[in-house]
């Protein structure tokens, strides 16, 4: 029955940055389907362990800096010794820098590109040939953005890496499609974390974004379950190179 289809019972899901903002609500959301969640993070997520474990499901935090790949076959290692196998991953991390194009510094650039970008890549080649060794097919949801549609203002390196991001996804649901391995990305709108606090804390950009959003409210990472649990799912099988806006309909305006 289709319902079933959304069950993630005991599926194992790789989230990065998901000790606070959208990462903790996808993995919680992950969770609550039936996934069991490996968390990549620079720091502790003892927060996003306990709510986790409180559902039941096992959790394995990773200390990772995601700003460089070195890392990334010690992920898979420790990912499939503890767990065996590797269902889903879900690019998340992800940085921002904001200055004016004239004065964007070579470092802004870089960083951001590396995070947002570069590791998304080697992270989901990575994986992808977990898919292909286990011969199970996979799912890869990477976090893009409004960016990837629209040309922002004053954050060059984030609209190029988030826009870069999309085409990734573009080409390798076409090249993974006929392993099992569906590629799409979730788009998020403008939503309250660290990310934007920024923006939230400047009275005037903070309205003008508020007024522009038809559902009349910034996102929450609560917003993000659906979406990923539907994009991780069986449910979605037939689903490839999609991006899925969750912006309270920032785009439809
Ligand atoms: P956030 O800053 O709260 O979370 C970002 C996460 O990425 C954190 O867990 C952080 O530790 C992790 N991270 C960053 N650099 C890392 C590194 N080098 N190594 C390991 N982990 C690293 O922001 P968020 O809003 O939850 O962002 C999550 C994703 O959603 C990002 O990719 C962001 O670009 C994207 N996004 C956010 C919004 C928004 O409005 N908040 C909108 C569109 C897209």
């Amino acid at each position: 029955m289709i319902l079933n289809t959304f069950n993630l019972q005991d599926k194992v899901a790789i989230v990065t940055g998901c000790n606070t903002g959208l990462g903790q609500g996808m993995a919680v959301g992950l969770a609550q389907a039936g996934c069991h969640i490996i968390g990549v993070n620079r720091s502790d997520a003892t927060e996003t362990q306990a709510l986790i474990e409180s559902l039941g499901r096992r959790f394995l935090g990773l200390h990772v800096d995601l700003a460089r790949t070195e890392d990334i076959p010690g992920i898979i290692d420790k990912a499939v010794s503890e767990f065996g196998k590797i269902d889903i991953l879900v690019n998340n991390a992800g940085i921002i820098r904001r200055n004016d194009a004239i004065d964007f510094s070579a470092q802004d650039w870089d960083d951001v590109m590396s995070v947002n970008l570069r590791t998304a890549f080697f992270m989901s080649q990575a994986v992808a040939r977990q898919f292909i060794a286990q011969r199970s097919g996979g799912k890869i949801i990477n976090i893009a953005s409004m960016l990837s549609y629209q040309g922002g203002v004053r954050v060059p390196s984030y609209t190029a890496s988030k826009s870069g991001l999309l085409g990734l996804t573009r080409l390798l649901a076409n090249e993974w499609a006929h392993e099992n391995i569906n590629v799409n990305a979730i788009a998020p709108g403008y939503m309250e974390t660290n990310n934007t606090e920024a923006l939230r804390c400047d009275e005037q950009r903070s309205r003008e974004i508020l007024d522009r959003i038809p559902a009349a409210r910034w996102g929450l990472p609560e917003d993000m379950m659906g979406s990923v649990v539907f994009l991780a799912s069986r449910a979605s099988d037939y689903v490839n190179g999609h991006s899925l806006a969750v912006d309270g309909g920032w785009l439809a305006r």
